[in-house]
């Protein structure tokens, strides 16, 4: 099911230029209702439930109902991101709740390498080697099938 907004949690960012669910969806679907600061999913049959959204929303007012494979049918799943980690809140429909704990990150915030620390290699769009290529191959070249 795809994604929707409770709108009574959602503080539409707090009038930011571009909501979080905004930013990060990779199909352009969250908008923000001006009028009500609520934001929606305006094309829901668009939507991959990919979670980002509901991950990365702060006050968690984005759900989508989890999948019968993790989740049992009436469950919800929430998760809480912190800068390290992310933490799943399972309520089952009986009440029970059970927390989950993964860390999301081996670097700290801010300390990713961009290409790894590997040469980007080279900018011929016709070369068959792909970026960081050979290096981060541990060869010294790219064998070609000839
Ligand atoms: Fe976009 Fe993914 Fe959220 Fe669907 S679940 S609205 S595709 S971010
Ligand atoms: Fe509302 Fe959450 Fe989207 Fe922000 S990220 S606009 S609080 S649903």
């Amino acid at each position: 099911m795809p994604s929707f907004v409770i709108n009574e949690k959602c503080d539409g960012c707090k009038a930011l230029d571009k909501t979080a669910c905004q930013h990060i969806c990779p199909n352009d679907l969250m908008v923000l209702d001006k009028e009500s600061m609520k934001a929606f999913n305006q094309a829901p049959e668009m939507c991959w439930e990919c979670y980002s959204c509901v991950k990365i929303c702060p006050v968690q007012a984005v759900e989508v109902r989890g999948y019968a494979d993790f989740v049992p049918m009436g469950a919800n799943v929430t998760p809480l991101c912190s800068s390290d980690s992310i933490m799943w809140t399972v309520k089952f429909r009986n009440g029970m709740l059970k927390r989950f704990k993964f860390p999301i990150r081996t670097t700290s915030e801010g300390e990713a390498v961009p290409e790894g620390g590997y040469a980007t290699g080279t900018e011929d769009l016709k070369s068959d080697l792909l970026a960081t290529e050979p290096e981060s191959s541990g060869m010294a070249e790219i064998p070609k099938v000839k």
